[in-house]
Parts: C-alpha cells; sequence; structure tokens
C-alpha cells in the first residue's frame, strides 16, 4: 500500500464546497487586494495566537523579512539563529545585508540551544530568531531572559507552529514577532503562498502594515521604503475556512504522533521528545534513525512517503560559504541532518496507513 506523506485532496474533501463558496464571495464583491477577508482574517489570527496584531502578508518568508525590517536590521548588523531550519530563516537576514551569526540546536528537541546563546550575542547583534521547529516550541523562557538582558528583541519564526503553546502561551504570542507560513503543506495552508505577522506593540505593526505596501502611508506618501507584499483577499477566504478545523487537525495529529511513539519501539528508531510544558502541533513527525539513507531509500522503493528536513545544515550551504563556518562548527545541527527523517502525518491518516508505515521501518532492520 502507498503512504503519502500529506495527502491535501483528503484535507480538502470535508470542506471543498465551503471553500467554492469563500471564493465564491470574493467574486461579488472583487477586492482582491485588502478585501475585508483580509482585515478580518488578521483579527481572527491575533485572536488565535493571543497576539494584539496580526498583518497578513504574501508569505512566511515576507513575514519575516519585514518583521526583521521593522526592527530597522541594516547591513553590519548581526541576527543570531540556527542552521538547522528552512533557508528563509537566514535568507531573509542576508537579503538586509545583515549577518547571519548561529548557534547550535538543542539535540533532543532541535530547536535553538539557549546555553550557547550568550557567547553569539555582540554590539551589533539586532535580533535573535528561534525557529519552532517540526511544531514544537522553542525554550522560550530562557531565550526571552537571555535576549531581555541584553536588550535585543526576539523575532519568532512560527511558521511550522501555529497552535503550539509553550507554558499556555502560543507560538508567536512570546516574542516581539512571531512570524507565520501559510504554505500549503503548512498545519494551516493556503491554496498558494500566504503569510502572517503577530505583535503586541503598537509602533511595530504600524511599521509593518506600511512596510508591505511600499512604506506607503497614507497611499501614495512613502516616508520608507517598503515592499509589496499583500495576503490575497481570497487566500484569506480559503484560510478563514480552514481556521475552523484547525485545533481538529492538531488533534488528530497528535492522536497519529501518539500511535506512532507506541508503535515505533525499536532500537534503530528514536522518536520525537516533547519538552516540559510543550503542546506539540506535529507540523512534522521527525524520528532520527539509524543509517538514515538506506531506510529512506526502502521507503521510497515501498512508496511510502518521507523527507529529509533539512538535509544540509545553512553554515555550510554553499551561498554561506563566506560566513567562515565550517564542518564541525555546528556538531549537532551537522548529527541532525544526517540522521532525521519524517514520516507521514497528517489528521486524515488511516490505521492502515500508519501500520503500513511502521511495519516497513521494521522489516528494513530486521533484514
Ligand atoms: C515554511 C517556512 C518558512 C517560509 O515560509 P514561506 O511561506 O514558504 O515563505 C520559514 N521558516 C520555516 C521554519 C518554515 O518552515
Amino acid at each position: 500500500m502507498a503512504v503519502p506523506l500529506l495527502d491535501l485532496h483528503r484535507q480538502y474533501q470535508p470542506i471543498i464546497e465551503e471553500v467554492h463558496s469563500a471564493i465564491s464571495k470574493v467574486f461579488k464583491h472583487n477586492r482582491f487586494i485588502m478585501g475585508p477577508e483580509v482585515q478580518e482574517l488578521e483579527e481572527r489570527i491575533a485572536g488565535y495566537v493571543g497576539a494584539k496584531h496580526a498583518i497578513a502578508v504574501a508569505s512566511g518568508t515576507d513575514a519575516l523579512l519585514i518583521a526583521l525590517r521593522a526592527l530597522s536590521v541594516e547591513p553590519g548588523d548581526e541576527v543570531i539563529t540556527t542552521p538547522f531550519t528552512f533557508f528563509a530563516t537566514v535568507g531573509v537576514i542576508s537579503r538586509l545585508g545583515a549577518k547571519p551569526v548561529f548557534v547550535d540546536i538543542d539535540p533532543d528537541t532541535f530547536n535553538m540551544n539557549p546555553d550557547q546563546l550568550e557567547i553569539a550575542i555582540s554590539e551589533k547583534t539586532r535580533a535573535i530568531i528561534p525557529i519552532h521547529l517540526y511544531g514544537q516550541c522553542a525554550d522560550m523562557d530562557l531565550i526571552l531572559r537571555i535576549a531581555r538582558e541584553n536588550n535585543i528583541p526576539v523575532v519568532e519564526d512560527a511558521a511550522q507552529a501555529i497552535g503550539a503553546s509553550y507554558k499556555g502561551k502560543s507560538a508567536g504570542a512570546m516574542g516581539d514577532f512571531g512570524c507565520f507560513s501559510f504554505f500549503p503543506s503548512k498545519n494551516l495552508g493556503a491554496a498558494g503562498d500566504a503569510g502572517m505577522i503577530t505583535t503586541n506593540d503598537n509602533f511595530l505593526d504600524e511599521m509593518c502594515r506600511k512596510l508591505r505596501v511600499h512604506g506607503a502611508k497614507p497611499k501614495y506618501y512613502h516616508g520608507i521604503v517598503g515592499y509589496n507584499s499583500r495576503l490575497d483577499t481570497i487566500q484569506a477566504a480559503i484560510l478563514m475556512v480552514k481556521l475552523n478545523w484547525l485545533n481538529k487537525w492538531h488533534e488528530g495529529r497528535r492522536r497519529r504522533a501518539s500511535i506512532y511513539d507506541r508503535l515505533l519501539n525499536i532500537d534503530e528508531v528514536v522518536t520525537p521528545l516533547v519538552a516540559p510544558d510543550r503542546y506539540h502541533i506535529y507540523h512534522q513527525y521527525t524520528v532520527r534513525v539509524k543509517d538514515r539513507d538506506g531506510l529512506r531509500n526502502f521507503l521510497k522503493e515501498n512508496n511510502i512517503g518521507c523527507e529529509i528536513y533539512y538535509p544540509l545544515p545553512l553554515h555550510m550551504q554553499e551561498c554561506y560559504n563566506d560566513l567562515g563556518y565550517k564542518e564541525g562548527s555546528f556538531p549537532e545541527s551537522e548529527k541532525a541532518a544526517n540522521e532525521v527523517l519524517s514520516l507521514p502525518i497528517f489528521p486524515e491518516m488511516t490505521d492502515a496507513e500508519q501500520e503500513e508505515v511502521v511495519d516497513t521501518i521494521k522489516k528494513y532492520y530486521s533484514k
């Protein structure tokens, strides 16, 4: 039996009529840019996350870019993050002419190791970006404490973590900014690119609203040079339909995760660790395994979807040769890149599919 990594057909099946009717409504008013659905979605996401403001933008990448711009990150500045994340987290730092400074990850959670944060801070540090990787929050108490002691803003990369929480606080509501992606495969996915910024700060909110419309306020009066980065009204309409299902979908993923935890009881597989006080939303169910590439090929041969997030840490990417890092600079990130494998997880997955995944993994290691 083939098992997909994710199946959007099944996700849309129960909601497709509602989605079509939401899109039709947009074609009644034809306000495709910044239509009423955009503001409505902003209010609903702000409420969902528990942040004062939410600013809709064109993608998760733009959310990060605009957040850093609002914090006045500029050439010569440094921004601290980890090298074990999707490229976008770090690409935006470079696009502003600033320098990415890396700290290694905690091997248990794959998130920023706060113990290494202090030594990475310099006079030039303008922001810290913890990533809530795979849907589990980073160690925010420690990160925020160190950031505040040094008076450095924190931008949460919550692209994979909408609805995840830490000590009862939602991802995106703890730092100065939360940045979300609604890329179609994320837990809350649009039918195209889409993103959102959250903040509790009125000034930063204003800055982001300006930056997404070419830096203009009022229209055609440009105090700063901004971007063209609005969220399409149609995407906002679709996302609002899906937002009603999000908590149920999280629960479905968590249920699948706990079944994997129970069934994957073999020495060659380390199941994900959930750190204390976290509500993990399992954007990915990522295991560490022995002979990762062998297992991956075996699963592919058997039509089981799986993926490596991420195979090459960012300090070892060709485009970052000039940062001066080398192999061995961040051993935990490098080790993770060689050992991780993300398995199929989505709320609509069946017991039979999940058993097929587990049986195929067990078959590989019993060979
Ligand atoms: C998806 C993702 C992004 C970028 O989001 P896009 O909407 O694809 O631009 C940024 N950071 C992380 C960790 C992501 O997973």
